[in-house]
This record gives structure tokens, C-alpha cells and sequence, in this order.
């Protein structure tokens, strides 16, 4: 019973944690007549049980009183991106006036680009990491070519060391090589493969230092650790809300503009009618005239079909507190930690840094002998009712998530890792 890794010690720390209610708010996927153990929150968040009674308020309206929704009561379709926008800046720690929610990550990268991306002849480049999820990467690329630069010249990638994560004095190092021809930065908070953690106050500041741009993709980051945007001050950041966000399939993503761009009217954007002031947008004049802050980024009016579940998570992140989320994270990830290294070391090595600082609530595990051996664990996972997710070539990333995973589905992982080891 005092032995910290044992099955009776999780029940315990599973009685005794303050944030236990908040899996019941939570649909879970079934396996064999109990619920999955699930770790790919990383991936696609679970539902929350709020989230259908949102949607079905939409479908009411619009069979009841259709274009009346727009203007009606206190979910009106006109404002409904408003109805997310205080919860959402506590959690990635900005004023209102900096989010919005709209469009999804790459079409947001894409805008703030568009804005915060202005090459000249001396300083074209974008700096950011080697192996950045794909989309970063095209959309960069796509940027620097539609201005008539040379990706081949113009795209600085920092390479990660050997143990595959990018260290700050590497990315100093090519920001004091490279830093006078960077337009701009492009950084991620929490690495998608590795897992590892950045610190975004560092990164802006060696950005800024330099006199470029930063720009964050915080896909792996919102709802997964506490931010701070506002304080950090880079210019942008994207985000989805499909991952941590657990609003759905698709769902509509989330952006962020430092305040001190929020009344510039002469930055370059690709705007929409969504983006024009509010209060004279319905003058239907010809001149643009942006809405301060974030909102003034926006193209068309608010999905709101995929903005309502939104609403249902939201909610619960403001009932937990980032905070105690983060608090709970800690130790949910510590222990599982602890546990592959007393129990499973010679079957996964921890790839994501040792380091609690240095990373979020995912472990990135490489499975001992290669391919072959990896995907006979995964699939001996799955088939026990243990999700995870598998990249290539030898990698499985479990990411018990605070808001609704047991420190007893990290032990049920581990126990049929060692049961699959002896089989
Ligand atoms: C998940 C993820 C995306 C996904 O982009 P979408 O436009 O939402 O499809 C992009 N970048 C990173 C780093 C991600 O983790």
C-alpha cells in the first residue's frame, strides 16, 4: 500500500484528486463493457457531455425561427464568436481583445502570415524547426514563394540534437548566424512528435532581439499548459481546439494578435466582411475598416454549428482552472514516468525531455527493437482497449490528459505494456 507505483496507490491518488468529477462530464469510447483507456487527447479530445445539448440549441433555433437566430436572445448567431472569447483568452492567458476564434489552424497560420510576414530583399527568411508538423512547414514555404523568395535560401530550419529535441542554444545559435535576414519566426510551444515544451518567453525574446517577427503554433499547447500570451507578447499565435480543446472533429480554431497591433489598420490582411468594425459593418460600404484586435482578422460571418461545442469545453476549463489542471498534469505525467522507468525500461525509451518544465502531459515512447516490435505492441494496445497513437517509425505517444484520464488508465497502460512484453 506505500509503495508509490503500486495499483492500490493509484486508486488513491485517483480518490484524492480534486479534478476526479470532471472525467463524468466526459463521453468515453467503450471497450469490452468498460471504458477505453484513453491517451489521444493529443489527437482528437473526447466529447463532453454538454457539447450535444449546444449543437441541438443551434438546430432549434433554425427550424424554430431561422434568420431570426442571427439577432435573437442571448446566443444570437451575429456575436456568437463572442460567446467564446473571454473563457478562451484565460486559457492561453490573453485579453479578449487578442483571440478570436475562426477559421481552422492552417487557414489562420496562412492570415497571420499574410500580416506578420513581410519579406524585403535583406531580411527574407522564416526561421523554425526541422520536422515541424507538415502543414507549418508547406505554409511556410507557400509564403516564401508567393513573395518570390527562394525556400531553398529563405526557409532556416533549427535541427534538433541527438537526443531529437531542439535545445535553446541551438536555436541561438542559428538566430546569431542567421537573425539579421529573419523576417520572421515561427516556433512551436509544445513539439507534436517529441512532445517537448518550449519557453515561449525565451524564444520571443531572441526573436525580437534580433528584430524579427515571432509567431507561435500552439496546437499541442492550448488547454494542455498554462500560457501566458499577453505577457510574452509575440506578435501571433494559432491554435486548433480539436486536440486538448475537445470541441470536435474539425473544430473551429483559435488565433491570437498581441494588443499592440490591435488598432494598426495600415498591417496588410486579407480581410472579410467579419473583420470590418462591428458597429458600421451593416452600412454595407465599400471601405474596409478593420474592428480592433483579433476579430478584425476575421473573413466571414461565425461558424456557428462549429463554434457551439466549443462553448460545452470551454466551460469546464473555467470550472478547473489551468492552473489545477497543470498541477494535476504534473503529477499524472510524473507517474507515469515513474512507472516505464522502474517497470519498462527495457521495452520504451522516453524520447520527450525528463525535465517537467520541458514538456506537457504527453510521453513520446520509442518502442525497443524498431518497427516490427512497435506496431505489435500498438496493436496488442488497441486490441486490450489501451489508445495511444503510433508515428513512424517506432514511436507511441501517450498523453494522459488532466481534465479526464486516471492515474488508473496509466497504470491499466502499463500493465499490459509488461503483459505484452511477457507474452
Ligand atoms: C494538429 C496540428 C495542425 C493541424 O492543422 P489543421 O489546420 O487544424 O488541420 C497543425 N500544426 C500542428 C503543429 C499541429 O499539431
Amino acid at each position: 500500500m506505500n509503495d508509490p507505483l503500486s495499483p492500490a496507490h493509484a486508486a488513491a491518488l485517483d480518490a484524492a484528486d480534486p479534478l476526479r468529477s470532471l472525467r463524468d462530464e466526459f463521453l468515453f469510447p467503450r471497450h469490452q463493457g468498460g471504458d477505453q483507456a484513453y491517451f489521444v487527447g493529443n489527437s482528437l479530445g473526447l466529447q463532453p457531455r454538454g457539447a450535444q445539448a449546444m449543437v441541438q440549441e443551434v438546430m432549434d433555433l433554425w427550424a424554430r425561427i431561422a434568420v431570426e437566430g442571427h439577432f435573437t436572445g442571448p446566443t444570437q448567431w451575429m456575436n456568437y464568436h463572442r460567446l467564446v472569447r473571454d473563457a478562451l483568452a484565460g486559457v492561453v492567458g490573453a485579453q479578449p481583445l487578442e483571440v478570436v476564434a475562426m477559421n481552422t489552424l492552417s487557414v489562420n497560420l496562412h492570415l497571420m502570415m499574410v500580416s506578420f510576414y513581410r519579406p524585403t530583399r535583406e531580411r527574407p527568411a522564416i526561421l523554425m524547426e526541422a520536422g515541424a508538423f507538415p502543414t507549418d512547414r508547406h505554409a511556410v514555404e507557400a509564403q516564401i514563394r508567393f513573395h518570390g523568395f527562394d525556400p531553398a535560401t529563405d526557409l532556416v530550419e533549427v535541427p534538433p540534437g541527438a537526443d531529437g529535441n531542439v535545445s535553446m542554444q541551438a536555436l541561438e545559435q542559428a538566430l546569431a548566424e542567421h537573425g539579421k535576414r529573419v523576417a520572421l519566426v515561427l516556433w512551436p510551444g509544445v513539439q507534436y512528435r517529441t512532445g517537448q515544451a518550449f519557453d515561449l518567453d525565451a524564444v520571443t525574446r531572441l526573436a525580437r532581439a534580433q528584430g524579427a517577427r515571432i509567431g507561435f503554433d500552439l496546437a499541442h499547447s492550448v488547454g494542455n499548459v498554462p500560457l501566458a500570451l499577453h505577457d510574452v507578447a509575440p506578435d501571433f499565435a494559432v491554435w486548433c481546439h480539436y486536440k486538448y480543446l475537445n470541441s470536435g472533429p474539425g473544430a473551429v480554431a483559435g488565433c491570437f494578435v498581441h494588443e499592440r497591433h490591435a488598432r494598426d489598420a495600415t498591417l496588410p490582411r486579407f480581410a472579410g466582411w467579419w473583420g470590418h468594425e462591428q458597429s458600421t459593418r451593416f452600412r454595407m460600404a465599400p471601405e474596409f475598416v478593420p474592428e480592433a484586435g483579433a476579430e478584425g482578422w476575421q473573413l466571414s460571418n461565425p461558424p456557428v454549428l462549429g463554434l457551439a461545442p466549443l462553448r460545452a469545453s470551454l466551460a469546464l476549463f473555467e470550472q478547473a482552472g489551468m492552473e489545477a489542471l497543470r498541477r494535476k498534469s504534473l503529477r499524472l505525467t510524473g507517474h507515469l514516468e515513474a512507472l516505464v522507468q522502474s517497470r519498462l525500461s527495457n521495452v520504451l525509451q522516453i524520447i520527450t525531455p525528463a525535465e517537467p518544465e520541458q514538456r506537457g502531459c504527453q510521453l513520446s515512447l520509442r518502442v525497443a527493437g524498431g518497427r516490427e516490435q512497435g506496431r505489435s505492441l500498438f496493436d496488442y494496445l488497441q486490441s486490450v482497449g489501451v489508445l495511444g497513437d503510433w508515428r513512424e517509425p517506432d514511436v507511441i505517444r501517450i498523453a494522459p490528459t488532466p481534465m479526464y484520464n486516471r492515474y488508473q488508465d496509466v497504470q491499466r497502460f502499463v500493465d499490459e505494456v509488461e503483459r505484452w512484453a511477457h507474452r
